[in-house]
């Protein structure tokens, strides 16, 4: 069962979730470089009711994307893994970041690659659905 867990660096916080993933997204946006602090993030999404996490234990940042839509980054205030995120717009579902996975690998295939005009030159990803920006 492991593999249906994950948590942040310092083990404060975990979770759980049943199921299969509804989808897996990799973004090149600004906002998710900024977010991750990485060149690009990497997340598989769940309905809110397949994921059993202790929201109170999050420290949360909402912001403003340019595009005018909120999101709400979830993170370990003690170590700051960022663990999930959500937005109205995806609602009811949850992004984990895949990178909290016990088996990320064994849950990420390639899923949409978004806002791949930002893309590292150096970076080829095989076998997503490539979007410019995004398609929603
Ligand atoms: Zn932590
Ligand atoms: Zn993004």
């Amino acid at each position: 069962m492991t593999k249906h867990n994950g948590h942040c660096l310092c083990g404060k916080i975990s979770f759980s979730f049943k199921g299969q993933p509804l989808r897996s997204t990799i973004c090149h946006c600004s906002n998710c470089r900024n977010r991750t602090g990485s060149l690009f993030s990497a997340h598989i999404w769940f309905a809110a009711d397949q994921l059993s996490i202790d929201w109170q234990e999050c420290a949360q940042y909402s912001f403003e994307t340019p595009a005018g839509r909120m999101m709400t980054n979830y993170f370990c205030r003690d170590c700051g893994t960022n663990l999930f995120f959500r937005t109205p717009l995806a609602d009811p579902l949850v992004a984990v970041c895949a990178g909290t996975l016990i088996d990320a690998n064994y849950w990420l295939s390639p899923g949409w690659e978004l806002f791949c005009r930002n893309r590292p030159k150096f970076l080829s990803i095989d076998g997503t659905k490539q979007f410019e920006t995004q398609p929603f």
